[in-house]
């Protein structure tokens, strides 16, 4: 069943426009790779799903239901979980504080968070502000998982952090999408790990999504011409 869906999306910051067109779904249990190179609009995109930008033209469905006059602090409650780009956590919190502060009732508790990320148990008493670049990734994907999700939402998860640590946020994905069945939106620049996991990409082009397809048919035709790879 599709849970999200924008149609023919317009976003404006201010009167500069970002998104022209933008359709896309995702079904339940479904992994979409957002992609298309610096400045497309993907963020963008994901700031409406979030409703942190309202569209100026288009609609967003959730579930069935339009998202347009839902505020961005509702968002969680309606079951879209977001890992902004740049994991912003409370770094005055401890930890533990942070996953709390998080928390909305479902299977996602505390101890299913540490079960997916030991590390986040071993630094429970620790101020979000004193863990390492990866640890806090760890801590932003836990935060948003607490809220319950039915989509979850990555953006730039891996970014900036060290292939060990890379291999660590990836594995945590493939493990939702294989034990969980929970849809995920992910962005991110590695092509390679974005075919393990996804199941459907969407390419945004200057505000547009010009394709979308199953990732297993992204050729080198389409990412040359719109991922310059
Ligand atoms: P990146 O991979 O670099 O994060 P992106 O695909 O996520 O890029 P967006 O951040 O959505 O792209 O940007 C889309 C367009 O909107 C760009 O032209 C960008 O300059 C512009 N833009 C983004 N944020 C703002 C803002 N706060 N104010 C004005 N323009 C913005």
């Amino acid at each position: 069943m599709t849970l999200l869906w924008l149609d023919r999306i317009a976003a404006f910051y201010g009167p500069s426009q970002a998104l022209f067109d933008v359709t896309m779904t995702v079904a339940d249990g479904e992994v979409v790779a957002l992609m298309g190179r610096n400045g497309m609009g993907k963020t963008t995109t994901v700031k409406v799903i979030c409703r942190l930008l309202r569209q100026r033209g288009g609609h967003v469905l959730f579930d069935g239901r339009p998202l347009d006059r839902l505020p961005a602090h509702k968002a969680a409650r309606a079951g879209i979980g977001l890992v902004p780009e740049g994991r912003r956590c409370f770094s005055n919190l401890t930890v533990h504080e942070n996953l709390i502060a998080a928390a909305r009732s479902g299977p996602w508790d505390l101890a299913a968070v540490t079960r997916l990320f030991p590390r986040l148990s071993e630094r429970r008493d620790q101020n979000a502000g004193s863990l390492s670049g990866g640890e806090q990734q760890m801590l932003a994907i836990g935060r948003a998982l607490m809220t319950n999700p039915r989509l979850l939402v990555l953006d730039e998860a891996t970014e900036g952090l060290a292939p060990v640590v890379r291999q660590e946020i990836w594995a945590a994905i493939s493990r939702l999408k294989a034990e969980t069945g929970m849809a995920i939106i992910v962005i991110d620049k590695s092509l390679g790990e974005l075919r393990q996991v996804a199941d459907r990409a969407v390419i945004l082009e200057k505000g547009v999504s010009v394709w979308t397809g199953a990732i297993a048919g992204l050729g080198p035709d389409i990412t040359n011409r719109y991922l310059g790879i």
